[in-house]
């Protein structure tokens, strides 16, 4: 339920309406608009609410929502959410570019990537050292090690990092070095985890799970959200179809959709998506065409010889011929790429 004020209602007002939602044992979440406040009404609502709060000054109508997340929705907080991360803004009129290899392997070829993409003009370097695998006998990333080579290499290079967190146990460990938490497809539903990564406060990308419908990754996002954390975004990597040919299918019709549901800040991964590095690049000009906020994409040194995901990472000449053609997709949308010369805290 929302509650919409009158234009021109005060403090006071929006006050009184909160203490009346308190006092119902519920949670109001306050979202400040240009010209109205809307207030959203979280928990268990009772019929007999709606009429109460009606008749409260300054309030203007009370809508009942009907989709089941809420804090993630586009009703509850009209306006875009924007994430803040060493300079950089997500979810504005920049589109960000997070590269970087799939697996942190060591520290010369983190550190090769981190320059090459940087100097082509990626905004945030991404590396995984805790890597989700779907066999346990292949490469499972570096650990704490390969987080200490991401502190040392953003230091270096001066980049903000992503990477992955994967269990609740390793949320303190990970956001001390991370400065964006990611949680991947595959611990989407992972709801302890969307807990404790809610409660660091820290900037997060929540991955699509391989079978999510857009309203379970809403809902996944909302456990993020009501520990108060809004410093969240979406992350679309491809979901599980029929078709085999490429890893997952890119699904770029998401991108308006959650443009059109939800507030949050919407990221593309063309690498995941597709699974194959030839089509890494169609995929990004697209989501970007499709009005998404950023991209991820894997670049790696040398991706024959990567210890993960190779086939779907890019040379670096590769990934600069993405920047160079991102750039007129951008401008084309009305958009353009965030200015890479950021300064970084160490
Ligand atoms: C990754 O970004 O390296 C990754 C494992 O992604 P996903 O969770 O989308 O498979
Ligand atoms: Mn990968």
């Amino acid at each position: 339920m929302i509650v919409v004020m009158k234009v021109g209602s005060g403090d006071k007002e929006i006050a009184g309406v909160v203490k009346r939602i308190e006092s119902a044992g519920l949670k109001a979440h306050v979202s400040q608009g240009v010209e109205r406040t809307i207030i959203g009404v979280v928990g268990q609502i009772f019929p007999e609410l709606e009429g109460m709060l009606e008749m409260l000054s300054g309030v203007d109508e009370v809508i009942r929502v009907s989709k089941p997340y809420k804090l993630s929705s586009r009703e509850f907080h009209p306006l875009d959410t924007t994430v803040k991360v060493g300079g950089i803004t997500i979810g504005g009129k920049e589109i960000v570019v997070m590269a970087g290899p799939c697996a942190v392997e060591s520290e010369q070829q983190l550190l090769e990537t981190a320059r090459a993409v940087k100097a082509a003009g990626a905004t945030i370097l991404r590396g995984g050292a805790f890597k989700p695998s779907t066999s346990p006998y292949h490469f499972r990333g570096l650990g704490e090690p390969g987080l200490e080579l991401l502190a040392q290499v953003k230091k270096e290079v001066g980049l903000p990092v992503i990477t992955e967190v994967m269990s609740s146990s390793e949320v303190e460990l990970v956001a001390r070095y991370a400065d964006i938490l990611q949680i991947g497809a595959r611990n989407m539903q992972n709801f302890n985890l969307l807990e404790e990564v809610g409660k660091t406060g820290k900037p997060v990308m929540l991955k699509r799970g391989l079978s999510a419908t857009v309203q379970e990754w809403l809902l996944a996002a909302e456990y993020v959200l009501a520990q108060g954390n809004e410093q969240l975004m979406l992350c679309e990597r491809g979901i599980r179809t029929f078709e085999t040919y490429t890893r997952n299918t890119m699904d770029i019709s998401v991108i308006p959709i959650i443009e059109k549901v939800s507030h949050l800040p919407i990221i593309a991964d063309p690498s995941h998506g597709t699974g194959k590095w030839y089509l890494v690049i169609p995929m990004a000009l697209a989501a970007v065409a499709a009005g998404a906020d950023g991209i991820m994409v894997e670049v790696h040194p040398n991706p024959d010889l990567a210890l993960k995901d190779g086939a779907q990472s890019l040379t670096f000449a590769n990934f600069h011929q993405l920047m160079s053609q991102l750039k007129s997709v951008a401008e084309a949308v009305g958009r353009r790429l965030a200015n890479p010369s950021i300064k970084v805290k160490s």
